[in-house]
């Protein structure tokens, strides 16, 4: 399937929408015999009038379009809301990437109504993804915040670590938000030398995904090692420690990024030994 982002719909979309439509965080979906799926679009239109509403483009020639209800709007029969981190899984994947589409605009507009510099009420644009202001001529656009995530070698063994918030047991790669004026390479060694003490080189680009909880562009990356003790920092990561690749403890769920990096890293060294053997 093929996206294509538009700000207004072409002439001669003669289906009806899918609809991205949103409560606060979650996204209203229908429940099915085999997971769930978006609802239909008399559902929507039959819903009370919304607080905003967004083209995003078209999926192959589908229009789709988002939407944001009130807080205290109530899902219609057979209907839920559900936060995208609660649908991996459960979702169609190229759907459930299109909602985190939906939902970061949807968060930047409704968190940009009113001018950063001056105070005064923004406008949305229509022939650019802005919302300026006419007061002061501020223009905002949608936010992304880059996070470096690094998956560090050390012979046969990858370091992997758990924050305290993650679910019990997993553990995962490295990774923290960019700073202001870091380039991706120094953000990703400052963060592991911050969290666990270790100093890498060898940085090489992996792949990347745009993270919608709230506004995340992660970016990874694999590494080695160069020096350093383990350290963990203290209230960021519970536990740090280098893994053997046959003995990895549970990781992040299969739709993420980290889950990809861990598995592409461990994938690599098991094929390096067997070449060995
Ligand atoms: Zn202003």
């Amino acid at each position: 399937m093929e996206f294509l982002p538009l700000l207004t719909l072409p002439d001669g979309c003669k289906d009806a929408p899918l609809w991205f439509v949103f409560r606060g965080n979650a996204l209203l979906v229908a429940a099915g015999a085999n997971g769930y799926r978006l609802p239909q679009d008399d559902t929507v239109t039959a819903l009370p009038a919304p607080l905003r509403r967004h083209v995003l483009g078209l999926l192959d020639d589908r229009a789709c379009c988002s939407a944001e209800l009130n807080p205290e709007a109530a899902p219609p029969p057979g209907h839920e809301f559900l936060t995208l981190r609660a649908l991996f899984g459960r979702f169609d994947e190229a759907l459930l990437a299109l909602a985190g589409r939906a939902f970061q605009i949807i968060d930047w507009d409704r968190t940009h109504q009113y001018c950063g510099r001056c105070g005064s009420p923004t406008q949305l644009r229509d022939h650019e993804r802005v919302r300026t202001c006419p007061a002061c001529g501020l223009s905002v656009y949608p936010r992304i915040a880059p996070v470096v995530m690094g998956l560090v070698r050390r012979g046969q063994d990858l370091l992997l670590a758990r924050s305290p918030h993650f679910a019990p047991g997993v553990y995962s790669a490295i990774a923290g938000y960019c700073e202001a004026g870091e380039n991706l390479e120094t953000a990703l060694q400052r963060e592991i030398r911050e969290e666990v003490g270790v100093e890498v080189e060898d940085i090489r680009y992996f792949r990347s995904q745009s993270w919608p909880f709230p506004h995340s562009l992660m970016i990874a990356f694999t590494c080695r090692y160069r020096s350093g003790h383990v350290v963990p920092q203290p209230d960021e990561i519970e536990d740090a420690r280098w893994f053997s690749v046959d003995a990895l403890p549970p990781l992040p769920h299969p739709v993420s990024i980290a889950r990809q990096l861990i598995e592409a890293g461990a994938e690599l060294i098991r094929g390096e030994t067997h070449e060995t053997h």
